[in-house]
């Protein structure tokens, strides 16, 4: 063998290629063999090794649904009357993660959700049930008012009181509602901008991913500080998000 050590760390196969198909003792592929058709058991494997994707968070959309069609039809429970078979079986736990996969990979919030979970990274809970929960238990919300919204929270949050006020005296404020009105597009707008630096991060974290393709070490430092500033950006966009939502409410009650 000629291969130097660098070259036996990055053309290392994954697990599922070193296994052989159940049927017909090829295999060529990951889910399915590529001599017999059959599908193959399920590996437990993260989204992104099942589309034999890297982890990187720049992907191409339109290759991930091309993918996703090909391997939809190879997989099909249907297909060949695997019915009633170990292999339907396989055929419907393939599929099922097969959709997950790709509705987790083609969103671009829920993919970056999704890395940072396999990073071991929490998000904080601000989601309609956790503030529905709160709601009805009366407790506080575990919610961080970014650093930069403060003010404008403590403003928005100053003017939804006196318009909750107006109304339960059955009194109209046209002017306070416009007020109200333009806040809430602004943060909306805010919210919108938000993904376009989110974008600009994954570059950061991309060029990480790839500096280990290529066999150079990247510190834990470096991986946590590209993995903070996403977080922080997810959590400013999630409050946004909810904020926008109080305030439609309010308006709309
Ligand atoms: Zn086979």
């Amino acid at each position: 063998m000629t291969n130097s050590p660098l070259t036996t760390i990055t053309a290392k196969p994954a697990p599922e290629e070193t296994q052989s198909c159940w049927s017909c003792g090829t295999m060529r592929a990951a889910h399915f063999c590529e001599a017999c058709g059959k599908v193959q058991p399920p590996a437990p494997v993260d989204y992104f090794t099942f589309f034999e994707l890297p982890r990187k968070l720049n992907l191409d959309v339109v290759a991930l649904a091309k993918d996703f069609y090909e391997l939809s039809r190879k997989l099909h429970p249907d297909l060949n009357a695997r019915a009633g078979s170990q292999e339907q079986e396989w055929s419907l736990q393939q599929s099922s993660l097969l959709n997950d996969a790709h509705r987790t990979l083609k969103d671009p919030i829920k993919r970056t959700e999704y890395l940072l979970k396999l990073e071991g990274v929490e998000l904080e809970e601000q989601s309609k049930s956790a503030t529905e929960q709160a709601r009805s238990t009366g407790q506080v919300k575990k919610q961080i008012v970014p650093p930069d919204l403060l003010e404008e929270v403590f403003d928005l949050n100053l003017q939804l009181e006196e318009l909750r006020m107006h109304k339960k005296m059955g009194e109209d404020d046209p002017a306070l509602i416009e007020e109200i009105g333009r806040h809430k597009l602004e943060l909306e707008e805010k919210h919108e901008a938000l993904l376009d630096e989110l974008q600009a991060y994954w570059k950061t974290w991309d060029e990480l991913i790839q500096r280990e393709q290529n066999g150079q070490p990247v510190s834990e430092l470096e991986r946590r500080q590209a993995r903070d500033k996403m977080v922080d950006l997810l959590n400013r966009r999630n409050y946004i998000r909810n904020l926008v939502r109080d305030v439609g409410e309010a308006l709309d009650e």
